[in-house]
Formats: structure tokens, C-alpha cells, sequence
């Protein structure tokens, strides 16, 4: 079990009193960045995002994976999002829906009770393709609305989120969703179906390995 960093290392810029706030997607970044946030957090709660998603199967998941946790979670909608994933989504330049996390942010901030600070899931992987899951964005949207925008995950592959998850991990993969066409099973061929079963690989090789050759470790 993992040990919660010191409170002042994080706690810097997070207002006292409301919920930390994860935007929950239903996918396996934000299930992690949830999971996170309960084990830095005393009260979180998390909100996902209808905004006319072709994959709007994910707030099913979103909704599940909240109740194995523990957390309250809400759906809200979001009017006037265009492009991209709402297009029929491939990973990729085309998937980007523009000023996408930023809308999020503003939609969660403006939810009663106000949060202390906010969570989002970007990872590594996500900044070479979405400039809204760059941190120096999220610094900006910070001083702008005035609230601390956390992003455990932006140093993070696909294979060290599935690690994160801990005991969890089983049960929050079958129960995500990260595919982007709007089926009722993944497809196995888009991009966020391979990148994700490429992290589950990668990360059981690397309980294999854990399991048979680093005691202790
Ligand atoms: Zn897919």
C-alpha cells in the first residue's frame, strides 16, 4: 500500500472546504486519478461530462466505477462542443475536441459546493496529441479561475496508470470504458482501444516480473 505524500507538498493552492473534484470520464486515467484522489483527499466527489460524446457509453462506466469507490457522482451537460471525438472519434490530431477540458473545468468549478481543487487525467501520452492536457495550459486556467487544477497522472504511460490502480485494478478494468466509437462492446481497433490494451500488457508483464524476481519490491 502506498503512503499519501506530505500534505504540504500538495495541499499548496488547494482551498480549504469543498470536495476535490475529479472529472471522471469512465476510462482509465480518471478512474486512477480518482482513486488517487481518495488516497490524498479527505472528501472527493467526481462529475462526468455529456457534451454529445459518439462514445457516451463511458458515463455508464463513469457511474459504475464511482459506486465501487465510494464516491457521489453527477452528469453534467455541456452545450457547444464541436470537432473531433464527436465526429466518430480516432485517436489522433482529428480526435481533439477543441477547448474541451477547459469547458470541463469551468462546468465542475461552477458546481455547488465549490470544489477545493479540481482533478484531471492527462497523461504523457495525451500532451503529444491534446494541447489542452499540457500542464502549462492547465497553469493558466489555474490563475484565470482562481482554483488548483491537480494532474497526478501527466508524467504518467498508459502502463503506469493501470499499475496505479492497486487493489483496484481488476475490477476498475472491467468495469472502464475507453473505446471512442459508440458501440456497445470496445472495438479493439481504435486508438484508444490499443493503447489501452497495450498498458494492460505492459503492465502485466510487469507484475509478472515484479511476482518472480524482485522480492520485496
Ligand atoms: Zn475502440
Amino acid at each position: 500500500m502506498r503512503t499519501a505524500a506530505p500534505p504540504s507538498a500538495l495541499e499548496a493552492g488547494v482551498s480549504s472546504g469543498g470536495p476535490c473534484r475529479v472529472l471522471l470520464s469512465g476510462g482509465l486515467d480518471s478512474s486512477a486519478c480518482l482513486v488517487w484522489a481518495l488516497e490524498h483527499f479527505g472528501h472527493v466527489d467526481a462529475v462526468g461530462f455529456d457534451y454529445g460524446q459518439h462514445h457516451r457509453r463511458e458515463l455508464k462506466a463513469a457511474q459504475a466505477i464511482a459506486e465501487l469507490l465510494g464516491v457521489s457522482f453527477r452528469i453534467e451537460r455541456i452545450e457547444g462542443l464541436r470537432g473531433g471525438l464527436l465526429n466518430g472519434g480516432r485517436m489522433g490530431p482529428g480526435a481533439v475536441v477543441p477547448g474541451r477540458n477547459v469547458a470541463f473545468v469551468r462546468a465542475a468549478l461552477a458546481m455547488a459546493p465549490r470544489p477545493s481543487a479540481i482533478v484531471l487525467g492527462a497523461t504523457a501520452e495525451d500532451q503529444a496529441v491534446f494541447d489542452d492536457c499540457r500542464r502549462y495550459r492547465m497553469d493558466a486556467w489555474e490563475l484565470a479561475l482562481g482554483v488548483k487544477i491537480l494532474s497526478p497522472l501527466v508524467t504518467k504511460t498508459k502502463e503506469d496508470v493501470i499499475l496505479s490502480l492497486g487493489e483496484h485494478r481488476s475490477r476498475i478494468l472491467d468495469l472502464s470504458w475507453s473505446c471512442y466509437q459508440g458501440g456497445s462492446e470496445p472495438c479493439g481497433t481504435c486508438g484508444a482501444c490499443v493503447v489501452r490494451a497495450q498498458g494492460i500488457e505492459r503492465a502485466e508483464l510487469d507484475s509478472t516480473d515484479s511476482r518472480g524476481g524482485r522480492s520485496g519490491s
